[in-house]
């Protein structure tokens, strides 16, 4: 979408997002280091010379420097630097040996196929082709030695090696173990090979770091690992290469978590040398904040008030905020966001606050909103749901400043929405924003960039933030608002849904509301919008004095804004709902939640949703219905929930259970994950790595800077979002 042109010469911020493809237009707009992938291209056509077809599976790969190429490591390796000999074949392993042909024959049976023995002075084993072409009958003549490689198979008839590699006898062996590298479908292991062994002849294996520092840290030099790990000679150990423990394999993963540092690190500078409008706060007891706080039914927690003032410590800087604010589901988040925001309206500017859902907007827009009447700021809201004349009124007074609190979706910022004085965006559950739809500011022809926070309910693991977040300050609010009753969890069999059914109809009977979530359908949205369907008409047979509605993320907006609103006034008593209301849905007089099939759901999406009760008087129930025949990883995520409320310890077995995806995401690129090193089993070179980046930086600016650009070209854009 085109913005709109300024219509005064005041400056406007255009606020939209950026999809995948356009990440390059983002690392642009936001001044990271462009990627040369022109200049690249034109490296790889000289250093591979492949035809335009295979260049392509190469880029499929990643694969567009010969710098690439040498960073492209085995998985394993096929030993050719000896000949075995038959005896010592074992099925399932790879053997190179010579022999004789002792016979061949080309049969029909079951299909057509070239089967050969072959003899090499104390064993027979059969070999067999399926695709064969007709000089390779000729090869097999009887008589006629070769030397034979393959992986070795208890066939029907005795061992066999199927589509074996034969070459000529008795030539030179190989000084180094084959590696087998990770490929793509049409790309031969020789090409990727070939290509491989040109590069690392074409680069200047220079180390990157002096010897000063390898000595410190008793790292093995750069191309000393690349060529071990590349080309290892039977003197090296295998297995300590194989399990990626070798001196060759710690040297790369340091540095590849050391370029992770490096950037990091960089991000966070560059962030700093922009400018923003400091946002002094006002003087205690004074201003809107204390004014908000004197109207609201409680008082804040320690732990809230803390964040705030690392918060609005923040916006007083010259330069923008990066915050993430992070806290366990009911932490109380959205006044800590509502107080920032104030202390930017105070100083007569606006604010953004996005949410990932129509719902979340929608139920945002009632807070911010109601505080902000009492305060006698003007909060707006943008949602899908709004008419096409609404819109208009609304985005002119945001054009001309009226607005100061502007409430929507991601979607509904796509649309480029004109401020006239943007300087602060909120963003709330952004672990929750896809991936590719990474939030952009479009700051061209802009002197100064808005602070950002962002909060989210997912707690980040202390090596994960390390590792993945160091470029953002993160404030965590440690401590659930008093009063908060503990949420008893049963998990509980499906085939006793009756009494399921019955235990919601008391808490009902009792004034409360209850939510019935329904199953995941992950392979389909078709069958699990469905499925919602058919949950609902079964309730509806099950306890038909009750009051139910429906809420599922196909629903037309206004439907959806309906529902949710006759659930938060008790109108609906019983609400059967998809994951749509995993996130932020605060309804305190819900006490009781059902989640069917609850082994399909992971364990934080678990935890989220059962963060919807217990949020008020009531003491409040969680009911996991699950099927029979659990899979372990199940039923550890079933267990997990069952034994603790705490979000911190939760995410801790997630992050064991399922490795770290889920935790990035949006930051998931594809090339945010490290590829070798293991930010968990590697935590004490995290650390060090973590070290020697402020010493580098410090001392070493230009040793940095090639490190950064060997291990980062074309890898720096994640770091924006
Ligand atoms: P989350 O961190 O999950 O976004 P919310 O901001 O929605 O949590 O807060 C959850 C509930 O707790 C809301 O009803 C909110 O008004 C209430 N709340 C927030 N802070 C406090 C507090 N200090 N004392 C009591 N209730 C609070
Ligand atoms: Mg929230």
């Amino acid at each position: 979408m085109k913005s709109k042109p300024s219509s005064s010469s005041k400056p406007r911020t255009v606020l939209r997002t950026v999809a995948g493809g356009q990440a390059l237009e983002a690392a642009e707009i936001l001044g990271a280091a462009s990627p040369e992938t022109s200049a690249a291209s034109k490296a790889i056509k000289k250093a591979t010379t492949k035809p335009r077809s295979s260049l392509n599976r190469f880029e499929r790969l990643g694969l567009l420097t010969p710098n690439d190429l040498i960073l492209h490591l085995p998985l394993r390796y096929e030993d050719e630097t000896r000949i075995a000999t038959l005896d010592q074949a074992i099925p399932g392993e790879h053997i190179q040996f010579e022999g004789e042909i002792v016979d061949s024959q080309t049969t029909y049976q079951p299909r057509r196929q070239l089967v050969a023995h072959i003899n090499d002075g104390q064993d027979t084993i059969q070999l067999r082709w399926l695709n064969f072409y007709p000089s390779q009958v000729q090869q097999m003549q009887p008589g006629r030695r070769w030397r034979v490689r393959g992986e070795v198979r208890a066939g029907f008839h005795g061992l066999e090696i199927i589509q074996p590699k034969v070459t000529q006898a008795d030539a030179p062996l190989s000084a180094s173990l084959t590696p087998i590298y990770p490929t793509t479908e049409g790309l031969t292991q020789p090409s990727i090979r070939k290509a491989i062994a040109e590069a690392l002849v074409k680069v200047t294996l220079s180390d990157t770091l002096d010897d000063a520092t390898l000595q410190g840290l008793n790292l093995m030099p750069f191309a000393q690992a690349i060529k071990t790990i590349h080309h290892p000679t039977p003197a090296d150990d295998e297995n300590a290469l194989l399990e990626r423990t070798h001196p060759a394999w710690v040297r790369l993963k340091f540095d590849e978590l050391l370029a992770q540092q490096l950037s990091l690190a960089a991000a966070r500078q560059a962030r700093q040398n922009k400018q923003s409008t400091p946002l002094p706060p006002s003087q205690p007891k004074q201003g809107l904040i204390s004014k908000l706080l004197k109207t609201l039914p409680f008082n804040l927690t320690a732990a809230q008030r803390r964040v705030s003032e690392e918060i609005a410590h923040d916006l007083n800087r010259p330069f923008p905020m990066h915050r993430l604010l992070q806290g366990d589901v009911g932490s109380g988040k959205t006044i800590v966001a509502m107080l920032a925001a104030l202390q930017a309206v105070e100083q007569g500017h606006q604010v953004a606050v996005m949410a990932p859902t129509e719902i979340l907007a929608a139920q945002h827009f009632e807070k911010f909103n109601l505080w902000s009447s009492t305060v006698g700021v003007t909060c707006v809201v943008l949602t899908g749901s709004v008419t096409t004349k609404q819109r208009r009124e609304v985005n002119a007074t945001i054009e001309s400043g009226q607005a100061q609190i502007v409430v929507g979706t991601q979607a509904l910022i796509q649309e480029a929405v004109n401020f006239a004085n943007l300087s602060l965006v909120i963003v709330d559950e952004q672990h929750r924003f896809g991936v590719g739809q990474r939030l952009a500011l479009n700051l061209k022809g802009l002197a100064f960039s808005p602070h950002q926070l962002s909060m989210s309910a997912t707690p980040i693991p202390r090596t994960l933030a390390m590792t993945f977040f160091a470029d953002l300050d993160v404030s965590v609010i440690d401590e659930l608002p008093p009063g908060r009753k503990p949420i008893r969890t049963k998990l509980v069999k499906a085939q006793r849904r009756d009494e399921v059914l019955a235990a919601v109809a008391r808490a009902i009977q009792e004034g409360g509301q209850a939510y019935w979530v329904c199953p995941l359908v992950q392979e389909s949205e078709a069958l699990e919008l469905q499925t919602a369907v058919d949950t609902f008409e079964a309730l509806q047979t099950a306890l038909p004095h009750l009051t139910i509605g429906l809420v599922h993320g196909k629903l037309p907006n206004e439907e959806k804004a309906t529902v949710m609103a006759a659930f938060k006034t008790g109108h609906i008593q019983l609400l059967v709902a998809t994951t749509v209301i995993e996130v932020g849905v605060d309804v305190p007089n819900a006490s009781m939640m059902v989640i069917e099939h609850a082994e399909r759901f992971g364990l934080a999406q678990l935890h989220q949703l059962r963060g919807r009760v217990g949020r008020g008087e009531r003491d409040s129930i969680c009911v996991l219905l699950f099927e029979d025949r659990l899979s372990i990883i199940a039923r550890e995520r079933l267990r997990a929930l069952y034994e603790t409320q705490d979000g911190f310890e939760i995410s801790q077995r997630d992050l064991s259970l399922r490795g770290p995806g889920e935790f990035l995401g949006a930051r998931q690129s594809g090339v945010a994950l490290l590829r070798f090193a293991d930010y968990q089993a590697d935590a004490l070179w995290v650390e060090r790595a973590r070290d020697t980046a402020v010493m580098l930086r410090r001392n070493q600016p230009e040793t940095a800077a090639a490190h950064i650009k060997r291990w980062m070209q074309n890898r720096q854009d994640y770091l924006l979002s």
